[in-house]
């Protein structure tokens, strides 16, 4: 067994990153003593007033240990065993949760979209709903979008508005799957209340890990109605932590004085660095156009393989077929990305 790698930086995935120095001071915080357990601590308050302010609205938080949960409880939430989910065919919802929504909505089934860059197409919403209008069809009930996407792409706050705007028109209700949504906020320069509530959007699934919490998300509900009973549906899903201040501690420390926005600023230009750097190699194409934390690339099968021997851990093929992902990270550095940039020019012959 080698461990020669084990703790340098990767580009495999935003979640191989370890826990930023803000929300681990707050863990230590809460680990000072006594609390309640089940959220009803003074940190799980804290943190759901902190969101609120951020939302700048009296929205229902509820803090789950992943984003899978978040996503298939609230959609759950929001369905009919007898309705259905639309998103796009690359979502998470439908690509990387084993089922989950469907599992606990108790089958309400997931109908898929088409569009470029990861985005849905609103004309595909319109399709879906009217591909058929008897009973023998599962009933339209959910518009799920995915911000930043899939892709590392991200819906401008138009896109969203119209997208938001289509689902009202056909009494669908709105659901965001927000696993990175800071990296989004932080790459339109908007209000997180206009790119959720004021456009349309239900309930966000407010994602943290990825920008550098341990574990839990949250899911804001912006229409409060549909937050009901919701504590007994995540207890049922084995979601509600027992000692879950620190679940929500680690959001105090983010959200307090602004640091969830400079990490997502951090990873986003780590970003744009690897995408300058990839754009110099020419056997190297980038396959979507970089919004936020991502970039997508076609890299040569053995050049690929190389990089792998060098040491570079990526995923190919899984989120998109033969395309490399490859992600930044809160702690991303210069260095790591130019390291990397570096390796695959040499492989390439790009420097030759
Ligand atoms: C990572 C991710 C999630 C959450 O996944 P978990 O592993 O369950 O925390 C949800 N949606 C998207 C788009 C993601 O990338």
């Amino acid at each position: 067994m080698s461990f020669a790698n084990q703790s340098r930086r990767q580009f495999a995935s935003d979640n191989y990153a370890g826990v930023c120095p803000e929300a681990w001071a707050t863990m230590t915080e809460a680990n000072a003593g006594h609390e309640v357990g089940y959220g009803d601590d003074t940190w799980t308050a804290k943190a759901a007033n902190l969101i609120r302010d951020v939302f700048e609205t009296k929205c229902e938080v509820f803090f789950v240990f992943n984003g899978t949960s978040a996503n298939s409880l609230s959609l759950a939430s929001l369905c009919q065993p007898y309705h259905s989910i639309l998103c796009h065919e690359l979502a998470h919802v439908e690509t990387a949760e084993c089922g989950a929504p469907e599992f606990f909505s108790n089958g309400s089934k997931v109908l898929l979209l088409g569009g470029a860059n990861g985005k849905i197409n609103p004309a595909e919403i319109d399709r879906a709903v009217h591909k058929r209008d008897d009973i023998h069809y599962p009933k339209p009930r959910v518009l799920s979008l995915t911000q930043a996407t899939e892709v590392g792409t991200v819906y401008s706050l138009a896109e969203v508005r119209e997208l938001a705007g289509v689902a009202r028109r056909f009494g669908l209700r709105v659901h965001m799957d927000g696993a990175r949504f800071a990296n989004a906020i932080v790459a339109l320069n908007v209000a997180p209340a206009d790119l959720t509530w004021r456009a349309g959007v239900d309930v966000l699934c407010f994602g943290m890990t990825k920008n550098g919490i341990a574990v839990g998300e949250a899911v804001v509900f912006f229409d409060r109605e549909l937050a009901r009973e919701f504590d007994y549906r995540c207890k049922q899903g084995g979601q509600l932590a027992s000692k879950m201040r620190f679940l929500s501690a680690p959001w105090v420390g983010m959200l307090k004085d602004g640091a969830w926005l400079r990490h997502a600023q951090h990873s986003n230009a780590m970003a744009k660095r690897l995408e300058t750097g990839l754009r110099g190699i020419p056997s190297v194409q980038i396959a979507y156009p970089v919004e936020s934390n991502g970039v997508f690339v076609r890299i040569p099968t053995a050049v690929e393989k190389r990089m792998h021997e060098r040491g570079w851990k990526f995923y190919t093929g899984v989120v998109t077929p033969d395309e490399s992902r490859l992600m930044c990270s809160w702690d991303t550095t210069a260095g790591d990305v130019d390291a990397f940039v570096q390796d695959l020019r040499e492989l390439t012959g790009a420097n030759s």
